[in-house]
């Protein structure tokens, strides 16, 4: 038996345009977006999803940390939103989509079902998190970590970008500092759409990724401190070089990630006072651990500890190595999961399972209410660059997987 919305798709030109639209708000010449958190740029883009918010019947409230959020009111408001959306705020060298698509797809789920004359069950809460991206404040998926308690709203008012410039100074500037405390707008549950910002969908030919988790992550800080000597009079076997140290130490890691099938980096290594005749006397380094499965993750830090002490004891140096960051893997909820399978595989998408590799504010949210997550692929799964691209019958699908995921969750009123 039918019921209504079932044969319900959303506008697919009309997202695509939007996409398009936004995208002037600091656009680059090479095609991509450059709107950093709290500039000039986010003001833009924030005022013009505000007008189109309301425009669509959208009551829009903003709290302490600029985070923005879309209430579309439902039959039974005695309960939380579902909420849907993700960030509008990009890389400095960002694309159009990581994010945006998230956040226009919500929106135009909003206008289909208004074009409609559907009214759901509960009500739709469209979000704009405040600094996902984390490239001029520091931490990322800011706005939705103060959301969860993992900061509180003071902490994250005093960071600092590189300039000096507070998030509460940054906020004031656009106009973007809210009423409302952070944590006040509840919800029932949310789900993110999002561009994969990997290569997997593509390879398999898949449409739709089923997000049903998310890598932990592991990040340390290490020091290697050997001793500075001359490169023309030093023996090899009387060296302790620092940089001989790291080498060692970057294969090791590479050897027990493959080992026990995770992923680690090595994205920072700075020389101390470095010089083309001076054998390296300090590095500092830092490591990037990433596994869906907590149990790998320890296994990898013991193993890369276990490595780093054998290395340092012949190379007769010292290593520190200090865990600075643990984000523990996200589990999806079940519920959400089938959700988003269930509208896929009634849609007639293809689509299969799949762990999300970067962070997300969805991921966030998970540890407070249920969450799930819906992926399309994206060319070569190139993000965070001008380059990053997505078609537009991809953009639609993924759109059309979350207006069916919403519609089962809220459920439509009868009339
Ligand atoms: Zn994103």
């Amino acid at each position: 038996m039918s019921k209504l919305g079932d044969n319900l798709k959303i506008d697919s030109a009309r997202l695509w345009d939007t996409i398009n639209e936004t995208a002037k708000f600091g656009g680059t010449a090479k095609g991509g977006v450059r709107r950093l958190t709290l500039s000039a740029e986010d003001k833009q883009v924030r005022d013009w999803f505000r007008s189109a918010c309301e425009a669509a019947g959208c009551e829009v409230h903003v709290d302490a940390l600029g985070s923005m959020f879309a209430l579309r009111r439902g039959r039974d408001m005695s309960k939380p939103p579902i909420g849907i959306g993700s960030h509008l705020d990009t890389q400095p060298t960002g694309g159009k989509y990581d994010g945006i698509l998230g956040t226009l797809g919500a929106l135009e789920v909003v206008r289909t079902l208004n074009d409609a004359g559907i009214e759901t069950e509960l009500p739709i809460c469209i979000a704009n998190w405040t600094n996902e991206e984390g490239s001029r404040f520091a931490p990322a998926m800011m706005g939705s970590a103060a959301y969860v308690g993992d900061f509180t709203t003071d902490d994250i008012l005093s960071r600092k970008d590189i300039a000096g410039v507070t998030v509460g100074e940054a906020l004031d500037g656009i106009g973007y500092r809210g009423d409302v405390p952070v944590g006040t707008q509840k919800f029932s549950g949310f789900v993110e759409l999002h561009i994969e910002q990997g290569p997997i969908l593509e390879a398999e030919g898949k449409t739709i990724g089923v997000v049903d988790s998310g890598q932990g992550v592991l990040w340390f800080d290490g020091k290697i401190t050997g001793f500075e000597s001359h490169a023309g009079s030093t023996p090899m076997p009387l060296r302790r070089d620092a940089l001989g140290t790291l080498s060692e130490i970057v294969l090791a890691t590479e050897r027990v990630v493959s080992t026990i099938g995770a992923l680690g980096t090595i994205g920072e290594a700075v020389i101390a006072n470095p010089s083309r005749n001076v054998i390296p006397g300090e590095i500092a380094f830092t490591m990037d651990l990433r596994s869906v499965d907590d149990g790998k993750l320890e296994a990898i830090e013991k193993g890369v500890r276990e490595a780093i002490k054998e290395i340092a004891a012949h190379r007769k140096v010292e290593v520190t190595f200090d865990k600075v960051w643990h984000k523990p893997p996200t589990h999806f909820n079940k519920d959400y999961i089938a959700a988003v399978e269930h509208a896929a595989e009634s849609l007639g998408y293809s689509h299969r399972r799949i762990t999300s590799g970067a962070g997300h504010d969805a991921c966030n949210l998970n540890t407070i209410m249920p969450v799930s997550m819906v992926f399309v692929p994206c060319k070569d799964g190139i993000s965070h660059n001008e380059l990053e691209s997505s078609t537009q019958d991809d953009c639609a699908a993924g759109a059309n997987v979350l207006l069916h995921t919403v519609l089962a969750l809220t459920g439509v009123a009868s009339k």
